[in-house]
């Protein structure tokens, strides 16, 4: 039998789980998900802080571990030892699901590595990406999802690929930068297509703007740009 299937099947091993939570409302949150970090040993989070907040709220009293981008291997190594120890662990991030844009998959890769037979389940929640493609009105067949952008080196060559691009795109963009890239899509020839950007989906200032990349600028500009984004281009 091929044994990614005994692993399937194999309903006693340590498990992994990768639960999705808000982005923003403390509501976006499955039952399932609040079953499951109730029931772990441990949650595993990017920041303690941010998760307790969550924790709280559902008076989920599991003790919790921080692990984030610039964990070492000995971290890793702990994480590993829980499971080696029978231990079920969930990870979240901050915001949103983990693995995506956030140090999560490092993690699982890590651990695949050294326990391949470790069960890893996702247990789904919200998405940034996913809920703003929901709202856009844009083709979402296809679309190719770039994440943060490079900073520096290489922004421009991927600037570019999403102005030439057939299907839409999304990326993931910060409070400081927006303007600056949406500024510089217009300066590298991005004209009719639309463009849709969404700031602090599902948070108390949620915004969309919709236009062409002029008339987004320009409502962004006139606007608070503080907060997180979604850019979204047809
Ligand atoms: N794993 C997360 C997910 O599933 O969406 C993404 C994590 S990434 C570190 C954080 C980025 O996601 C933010 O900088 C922003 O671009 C986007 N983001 C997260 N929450 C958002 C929200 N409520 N509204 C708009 N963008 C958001």
């Amino acid at each position: 039998m091929d044994t990614n299937l005994l692993i399937r099947y194999e309903s006693n091993y340590m498990k992994l789980y990768i639960v999705g939570t808000p982005i923003g409302n403390l509501e976006d949150i499955s039952l399932r998900a609040l079953r499951i970090l109730k029931e772990v040993d441990f949650v595993l989070c990017e920041d303690t802080r941010v998760t307790r907040v969550l924790l709280d709220k559902y008076e989920i009293k599991t003790p919790t571990i921080s692990y984030f981008q610039h964990s070492g291997l000995t971290k890793v190594n702990q994480i590993i030892d829980l499971l080696k120890n029978g231990k079920n662990l969930a990870l979240v991030s901050d915001a949103g699901t983990p693995g995506i844009s956030d140090p999560g998959n490092k993690l699982i890769e890590l651990v695949l590595k050294e326990l391949p037979e470790v069960r890893i389940e996702p247990i789904p929640g919200a998405c940034a990406a996913i809920c703003a493609l929901s709202i856009s009105g844009l083709p979402t067949d296809k679309f190719i999802f770039y994440g943060f952008l490079p900073h520096k080196k290489g922004k421009e060559t991927i600037l570019k690929e999403i102005i030439s691009n057939k299907f839409t795109s999304v990326f993931y963009e910060s409070t400081h930068r927006i303007l600056k890239t949406l500024g510089k899509l217009k300066d590298l020839g991005l004209m009719d297509k639309q463009v849709v950007v969404c700031r602090e989906v599902t948070k108390k200032f949620e915004t969309t703007y919709r236009g062409k990349i002029e008339e987004v600028l320009e409502n962004l500009e006139k606007d608070v740009t503080k907060g997180e984004f979604v850019v979204i281009i047809s």
